[in-house]
Formats: structure tokens, C-alpha cells, sequence
């Protein structure tokens, strides 16, 4: 193996290659491909970041990687543990940006929803991560390095580590994250490039091992992405529809503007031709007085006609600016029956972390410097999770 230098400047953080980047790179240094599977494995599979533990590698190739590669998620400044088990990490990306991560532990699996950006540019405006403005986007570092993290801690941990049954005790390719859900602070079909190389480790065998259909990603509609992602790696999608009509849709989803209700359904059923589930999960935020009228489940009913798609209802959870209130819990109902009763699978989203505010809704992190808004929210932080059966 040869020992050229990997860079002259800032060492290569290897959690930003995705697989067939880390083995171009490993081959860039007179590696065989095997090497970089090996690699891999010691990074996403073990969680290791110190290469004198990768004891099969060859030692030149271990004092080449240690000389100019670092294996480094972003710093973990807070820590929050809810009463029901659900945690929350607030990742400190830079001095400027704050991104959140979320686990929620179940009796037979556990779901880690991820960020994807340091705010957001579409500007919901019932989404506290929307109403801060966009500062940037996350590297592949950054977004596969909250898994990373998480996954490592969590293995330690006796009331986690059970979880990741099906495999024997010590087994390496044991998890206690089965599911990913890119339901965080972002839009992550905005960030492509880098979600896509996340996605590609989720997935890979010698990396996260994941199944297509426990990776979510959830996106408010940017439909050229809905499609490359159909090309470059079908994961479970769940779009975010909130309205029923383009006239709502384009005040709720601003987006909507761009790729309106007809052009969405359609890459909808272009996705469904690839996907690893055979439906969408659509996402239909409650909002008292605004799109939860018995008229409004009608028109639902006929979008969902069009799209072979699950629907999944997600009480709001208010943020003090929004000016916008939760329907009641007995609107909620109701408008689940009608489409229930229009033979819709339909579920209502649990809320998880209350008391850590980890529930669904209102995602901050901290954000400074962002282009919209340069008012700053509390230090709350609350986050929206699919609680849809993986
Ligand atoms: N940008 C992507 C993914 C992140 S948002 C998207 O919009 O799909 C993840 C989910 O959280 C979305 O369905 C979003 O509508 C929901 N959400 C945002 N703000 C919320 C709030 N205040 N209460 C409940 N859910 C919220
Ligand atoms: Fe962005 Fe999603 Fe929030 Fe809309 S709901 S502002 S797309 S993060």
C-alpha cells in the first residue's frame, strides 16, 4: 500500500465518503477494494474512530489513515432523556448552528430521526424549524455522524441495547437503530447530494445494514429529487401534503408554488414504481380552523384516490410565533374516520418526549445568522417522528 499524502491541509473526515466514494478513495491510495469494505465496516458497523483498533488492516495503511484522516460526528453540546425513554441530542455543527437528533425506543424497534439542514428554506409556516430561515446544509458527515453517534451510545446503554434483537449479544452488525427517519430539521431532498450519500451508508451491508423500507425520507415536495431519488436509492417515502387543494397548499407548503398538488401526485406514482414499500405515507398536519373542515376530508379523499398512500395524521404541536392552534382532539377523530371509512389506511401520530420537548412539532436547534428571521427562538426544540409501523 502506498503512503502518498492524503492532503496537505485539514485531515479527511471519512464519515462524508459514501461506499463506492470511500473505495475510490482507498483505491487513490493503492488499496484493494476489499480494504475499503473493511474500512467501512470498522467505521459504521463497530463505530470505531480509532485506527489502531482496526487490527486487520495493514499497519503502513493504519499509520496512513492516522497520519491524515479523522473519523469525527459533530460535537454533541446537550443531552435529553424523556421520561418514556425517547432521547434527544442537540449536535453543535459549527459555533453557528445547532442540529437536533431524535430516538425513540419501542418494544420491537428503534427509530432515530435525523436533520438534514441547519434550518430550512421552504418557510412552512406551522414549523418552528421553517420560521427560523436556512443558514446551511449539513455534510454527509454531519447528517451520517448523528447515526453514527447515536448508534455507539446507544449500544452502551442496558436499557437500549436490547433492542437491536435478531442477532446474538456481540454481534457487530447488531443495532438498536432499525429505523431512520429523515423527519428533523431540513428539507432533505434540498441537501441531495449529501442525503443521498447518507442514505447509500443506511442502506449499505457493511455499513448500517438497513432495510430500504426502515429508512424514511420525508420530504414537503420537491419533485424533480422525489424522482432522482427513485433512480439513485428507493427508500420509504412520506411527503408531506397538509393541504387538500393547491389554494391551501400553496400558504401551508410554500413549495407549493414550484410543484403544485397534480405534478406532486404524479411523482408520487412514478416513485411507486421503484419504491421498497408499495405506498407513500402522506402527512396531514392538523391545524384547528384551517384544513381540518369535513370539506377538507372530501377533497383529501380524492387525492388519495389518485396514489396508492397511507395517511398520517400529526396532532400540531404550536410554537408561541405560529399564531396557529392544534385541532381538537375529537376533530382529529372524526376526520380519521372519514377517511377510514373511504377505506384510507389512516393512524394518528403518538407524541413521544413531551416532557424533553421531543414530541412532533417544532424543531429550533439553534440557528444563528439565518437569512429570514434574526429573531431568535427559545432553546426549545421539538421534532416531528413518523410513528408509522416500520
Ligand atoms: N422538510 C421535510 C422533513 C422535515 S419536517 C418535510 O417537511 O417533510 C418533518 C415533519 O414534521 C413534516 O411532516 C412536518 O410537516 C412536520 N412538522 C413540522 N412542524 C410541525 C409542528 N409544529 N407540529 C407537528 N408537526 C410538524
Ligand atoms: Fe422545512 Fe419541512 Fe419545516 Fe416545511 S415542515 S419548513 S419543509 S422542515
Amino acid at each position: 500500500m502506498s503512503t502518498k499524502p492524503v492532503t496537505d491541509t485539514a485531515p479527511v473526515n471519512l464519515l462524508d465518503f459514501d461506499p463506492a466514494g470511500l473505495a475510490q478513495q482507498v483505491q487513490q491510495w493503492g488499496g484493494k477494494p476489499f480494504r475499503a469494505r473493511q474500512l467501512l465496516r470498522w467505521i459504521h458497523q463497530r463505530g470505531t474512530d480509532s485506527f489502531d483498533d482496526m487490527t486487520d488492516l495493514a499497519r503502513d495503511f493504519r499509520a496512513l489513515l492516522s497520519e491524515h484522516c479523522v473519523i469525527q460526528a459533530p460535537k454533541v453540546s446537550a443531552e435529553h432523556l424523556s421520561s418514556d425513554g425517547t432521547r434527544k441530542w442537540l449536535f453543535d455543527v459549527d459555533p453557528n448552528n445547532a442540529v437536533e437528533t431524535v430516538f425513540i425506543p419501542e418494544d420491537d424497534r428503534g427509530t432515530l430521526c435525523i436533520s438534514s439542514q441547519a434550518g430550512c428554506t421552504v418557510a412552512c409556516p406551522f414549523c418552528s424549524t421553517g420560521y427560523q430561515g436556512f443558514n446551511r446544509n449539513l455534510s454527509t458527515a454531519e447528517i451520517i455522524g448523528q447515526l453514527w453517534y447515536a448508534e455507539r451510545v446507544l449500544r452502551t446503554q442496558p436499557e437500549t441495547a436490547r433492542i437491536g434483537g435478531g442477532l446474538p449479544d456481540g454481534d457487530a452488525r447488531r443495532r438498536v437503530i432499525s429505523n431512520v427517519v429523515m423527519m428533523g430539521m431540513g428539507e432533505p431532498l434540498l441537501n441531495y447530494d449529501r442525503v443521498l450519500a447518507a442514505l447509500r451508508l443506511m442502506v449499505d451491508d457493511n455499513a448500517y445494514g438497513l432495510s430500504r423500507r426502515r429508512v424514511t425520507v420525508s420530504t414537503s415536495g420537491v419533485v424533480p429529487m422525489i424522482d432522482r431519488l427513485a433512480r439513485d436509492c428507493p427508500v420509504a417515502l412520506a411527503v408531506s401534503l397538509h393541504a387538500p387543494n393547491d389554494t391551501l397548499r400553496d400558504k401551508l407548503v410554500p413549495l407549493n408554488r414550484k410543484y403544485p398538488l397534480a405534478e406532486l401526485l404524479e411523482a408520487c406514482n412514478r416513485y411507486l414504481e421503484h419504491a421498497p414499500r408499495d405506498f407513500i405515507t402522506f402527512e396531514y398536519i392538523m391545524l384547528d380552523g384551517v384544513n381540518d373542515s369535513d370539506d377538507h376530508a372530501r377533497e383529501l379523499i380524492g387525492i388519495a384516490r389518485q396514489v396508492r398512500s397511507k395517511f398520517n395524521l400529526i396532532p400540531f404541536n404550536p410554537f408561541p410565533q405560529s399564531g396557529l392552534k392544534r385541532s381538537s382532539a375529537t376533530r382529529v377523530r372524526s376526520f380519521a374516520q372519514r377517511l377510514m371509512d373511504a377505506g384510507i389506511v389512516t393512524t394518528v401520530r403518538k407524541t413521544r418526549g413531551d416532557d424533553i420537548a421531543a414530541a412532533c412539532g417544532q424543531l429550533a436547534g439553534d440557528v444563528k445568522d439565518r437569512t429570514r428571521i434574526d429573531q431568535r427562538l427559545p432553546d426549545r426544540a421539538v421534532i416531528a417522528i413518523n410513528q408509522e409501523r416500520g
